[in-house]
């Protein structure tokens, strides 16, 4: 058995980048815990701990999720990821939205059921667009207030209700930068624990308009040739990190 034992957003891992496999060896006292699936043929499960903590053993320690996503191989920052997602949509419906039961976990399916009315309850997913815009050879980049500072990424945002995705790549581009663009492509996706997205990620191109920043969406932005110094960018096993490496080795 292997457990991801999360308090509050970090995880306990090993310097070694070991999972426990018995947390109660660690004095970590579990109240409760959900089975995630089979990671490389062993049951996973996700569980929390709260403070005070006992003394961890030598080499291991709590590290955000966030924190260990430029270290972590990307399968097992996969597997956490979707670990930290259960247990925070676990921990978010303990009741019922329509009529303020109290939840059951659903036997067979990844749902809570209310014990009084029967709604089911599914895990939440917050699809989120992340776009490349090339013009010729120049690639966006752009900074939100909120990034750590020095760095820049390509633009993202979250789908409305009623939007296709294209339309979510559209406007928020325009919303950002008021710029026009063209020739949307699907590139891939990712799933994104902060707090519960799926990033779908494409390309696109420039169609018109005067590169405008609108704070305080964007604190900055600019086109970058691939021959010019770059500024810090998003970590490796981002998708935005993939899209602008891909734009790189054209
Ligand atoms: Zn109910």
């Amino acid at each position: 058995m292997i457990w991801l034992i999360f308090l509050e957003n970090a995880l306990l891992i090993s310097d070694q980048q070991h999972l426990p496999a018995n947390p109660t060896e660690f004095g970590l006292l579990i109240e409760e815990s959900h089975e995630i699936g089979e990671w490389r043929g062993i049951s996973c499960l996700v569980a929390e701990v709260q403070q005070p903590l006992p003394t961890l053993p030598t080499g291991w320690s709590f590290q955000s999720l966030r924190s260990l996503m430029p270290v972590l191989q990307a399968e097992m920052f996969q597997w956490a990821s979707k670990g930290f997602q259960i247990l925070q949509w676990a921990k978010n419906h303990r009741f019922c939205g329509r009529c303020g039961g109290r939840t059951d976990t659903k036997i067979n399916e990844r749902a809570k059921i209310c014990s009084k009315c029967g709604f089911i309850q599914y895990p939440r997913l917050s699809p989120a667009v992340i776009m490349r815009i090339r013009k010729g050879k120049e690639i966006l980049l752009s900074r939100s207030p909120h990034f750590k500072e020095g760095m820049y990424s390509i633009q993202a945002g979250f789908v409305e209700v009623g939007e296709t995705l294209e339309e979510a790549v559209k406007r928020e581009i325009f919303e950002e930068t008021h710029l026009e663009i063209k020739n949307i492509r699907y590139f891939g996706s990712q799933s994104w624990p902060f707090p519960h997205s799926l990033m779908v990620g494409f390309t696109a191109d420039y169609l018109k308009g005067e590169l405008a920043v609108q704070k305080p969406e964007l604190e900055d932005a600019r086109w970058f040739r691939r021959t010019d110094k770059l500024p810090q960018l998003p970590p490796r096993l981002s998708i935005a990190r993939q899209l602008i490496e891909d734009f790189l080795k054209i």
